[in-house]
């Protein structure tokens, strides 16, 4: 099912066999922008119908008619997009004020895949963080229909060298301590037979503070998890490393090179071996300024974060000087013309906000934060969007999901402006429908604090 590269169109290819003709359900959109593609020039003063949770139809105004019977729902001035992907970040950690492993429940997460969904969200990956079996059961119930919320897609528990796995304290119990080869193999298979989406392993020596995962452990992550037909997502932080990952056949790297810029070479190696690159700007970003950041006071990094939260994090700029963010600036400029080149280069660049991966780096608002600073390291909007939609399926394989061509899903939102005109846009928005409901934000805005 989900993950093995066999995904696919099971359950909703059956969903659209057998459903029933045009009913009273069925809703007719008229008026909106709509990107249908973020790779193509928008539909103006589109109208598409939807039925059964699918896009039945898409087209220039005149070109359809609302069959007897739909709702029409008149959206002028709007501006529809698909529901953007996220597929890096680590749910369940924070809760409210708190950052621990204790927090990691089936409602925390749930919660969390409400927050996003709010935020017009379809689908996330958990990057390798996960306990326990709930994240699947989650799966299982979304699958079957049972439960709302973005998509939860799982990478199960990641793996590295014994204490090289994620940064933080409190996730670091849920990766795996590998010393050997065999171990290594061992580890992959768990994890496969749990059905993962992918297998994580980390790479980085966190500034020297610990041993980094030894060549010899991930090249046999690597070859195990390829046996059995599952993708690897190896975090990077080093240019040697990266290379190395992928001559050793990495598919994607679930960050940006971040000790230098990125040589001839490795733009090479990541084009010859079609590696994906989340860039991971966010995180990185948000420690590089002095005075508290105007998104604090926007209205949807309020609605889905605990207003203590916001505080808290208002109250971290406090004793910051140009001089103590001087080096979080210096990394984050390495970052940004390294996401200028791979771009300049064309190579795949995804989306992965990482939200979660830290205190405080909350989820939701960060993946249109993330959007933005792509943009802001030069990027355009439609390139942004592309890779947040069309990109991020693909990579899912989720074949029905990214475009709103006829068909896909009908997982929707509605801005109140164009995004491709200012990406802030992906913001401001009007309402969210995923797979053809529209989500209740005013019932989910009510339980979030
Ligand atoms: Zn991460």
């Amino acid at each position: 099912m989900r993950g093995n590269g066999v995904r696919g169109n099971g359950l909703f290819g059956l969903l659209l066999a057998v459903s029933l003709p045009l009913g009273a359900a069925s809703m007719f959109f008229e008026g909106a922008r709509v990107i249908v593609d973020a790779r193509r020039p928008p539909l103006e003063n589109a109208t598409f119908l939807v039925d059964n949770g699918r896009i039945v139809k898409i087209g220039k105004a005149g070109t359809l008619k609302a069959p007897a019977g739909a709702r029409r729902i008149d959206l002028a001035g709007k501006t529809v997009i698909p529901a953007l992907i996220d597929p890096h970040v680590h749910l369940g950690y924070q809760k409210g004020l708190s950052y621990a492993a204790a927090n990691f429940t089936r409602e925390n997460v749930i919660d969390q895949l409400n927050r996003d969904a709010y935020a017009g969200i379809a689908a996330v990956l958990s990057m390798g963080t996960d306990l326990g079996d709930f994240p699947f059961q989650i799966r299982a119930e979304q699958e079957a229909g049972k439960l709302g919320g973005a998509l939860l897609f799982t990478a199960g528990r990641g793996m590295a060298a014994p204490n090289a796995g994620p940064g933080n304290a409190e996730l670091k119990p849920s990766a795996y301590d590998l010393t050997t080869e065999d171990e290594a193999r061992k580890a992959v298979r768990e994890q496969v037979a749990r059905k993962v989406a992918f297998i994580k392993v980390w790479v980085d020596d966190r500034n020297g503070a610990v041993k980094k995962t030894p060549p010899a452990i991930y090249r046999a992550i690597i070859d195990e998890a390829h046996k059995l037909h599952t993708r690897v997502v190896a975090h990077v932080y080093y240019l040697d490393d990266a290379k190395d990952l992928a001559r050793a056949g990495a598919d994607a790297f679930a960050h940006l090179v971040r000790d230098k810029e990125m040589d001839d070479e490795s733009i090479a190696l990541v084009q010859q071996h079609k590696i994906l690159i989340m860039p991971n700007l966010g995180i990185a970003e948000a420690r590089t300024h002095v005075d508290p950041a105007p998104w604090l006071d926007e209205p949807l990094f309020r609605d889905v974060t605990p207003a203590a939260l916001v505080e808290r994090i208002r109250a971290a700029y406090s004793g910051r000087t140009p001089a103590s963010v001087e080096a979080t600036q210096k990394t984050y400029r390495t970052m940004q013309r390294n996401v200028a080149k791979l771009v300049a280069a064309g190579a795949n660049v995804g989306f992965g906000a990482d939200s979660g991966a830290a205190p405080d780096y909350f989820h939701a608002f960060t993946t249109h934060r993330e959007l933005q600073l792509m943009v802001e390291a030069g990027m355009t909007p439609a390139q942004a969007l592309t890779a947040v939609t069309a990109t991020s399926a693909a990579f899912l394989r989720l074949s029905d999901r990214g475009t709103l061509e006829a068909g896909k899903a009908a997982d929707f939102v509605v801005l109140d402006g164009n995004p491709l005109a200012d990406i802030a846009y992906t913001r401001k928005i009007y309402k969210v429908y995923l797979r053809g409901q529209e989500v209740n934000r005013t019932a989910l805005r009510g339980a979030f604090q």
